[in-house]
């Protein structure tokens, strides 16, 4: 199958509501324009100067998440254009954020990453540290930046059950605080969860957005480095 044919099988199996993210990280410029002209428009990268050079290559009306561990150095290079960031995972990067955005007076969206996951090697806040933060009233203290909800990776098992019951928890938390918060946090609204091996799973848990990369591009090729 073609990059185009696996984007249309992939939207197609999308509720109404739920958004594709093509996961575009290691991929060629030549296989984003292939997703492009299939009409796919919001690519994910996880890499500042990867996504930098893609950036100037390709279509203006393309949406850019930053879905990879971000270092506070680089907020400066796509604060004027990143349509979301899902990978905020410490309350340096969220201050540092807001201060790019004052810079250029642009409200950037963000999500805020949950650790869920089995794995040590992931980043993240835990559920706690998380609402500790949300109670902080961020959107008083980070004007720049919108708060649009959350974002986690579950663990990398073959457990079907273990997955589910990851999206499970961070879906009841994602709710708890749509519903409590709606005021402080009015673009609450997106759950950033499911990648190409549990995309299924996570719409089913109540994802908003999925993160697919190998499922539409093949195998990345990590020598692009
Ligand atoms: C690479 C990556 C993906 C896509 O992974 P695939 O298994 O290729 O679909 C999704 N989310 C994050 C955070 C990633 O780093």
């Amino acid at each position: 199958m073609s990059i185009s044919d696996n984007i249309r099988e992939i939207t197609n199996g999308l509720p109404k509501g739920v958004r594709l993210v093509a996961i575009s990280k290691y991929h060629p410029i030549a296989s984003i324009e292939e997703a492009y002209i299939a009409g796919q428009r919001i690519f994910g990268e996880s890499h500042v100067q990867e996504l930098q050079e893609k950036v100037k290559s390709l279509p203006q009306d393309i949406e850019w998440h930053f879905i990879g561990h971000l270092q506070t150095n680089k907020v400066k290079y796509i604060a004027p254009y990143i349509s979301l960031i899902h990978s905020v995972d410490t309350e340096k990067l969220l201050t540092e954020i807001n201060k790019q955005g004052e810079k250029i007076n642009r409200i950037i969206p963000i999500l805020l990453q949950i650790h869920i996951a089995e794995e040590e090697t992931k980043f993240g806040f835990t559920i706690a540290e998380c609402e500790e933060l949300l109670n902080k009233e961020l959107s008083r203290l980070y004007p720049f930046v919108t708060v649009c909800g959350l974002m986690c990776m579950a663990s990398n098992t073959e457990c079907e059950t273990q997955i589910e019951k990851e999206f499970q928890t961070v879906r009841a938390f994602f709710n708890k605080i749509s519903e409590q918060k709606n005021t402080e946090y009015p673009n609450f609204r997106e759950l950033s969860m499911g990648m190409s091996h549990d995309y299924p799973l996570a719409v089913n848990n109540g994802s908003t957005l999925v993160r697919v990369g190998s499922k539409i591009f093949g195998e990345r090729d990590y020598s692009l480095h």
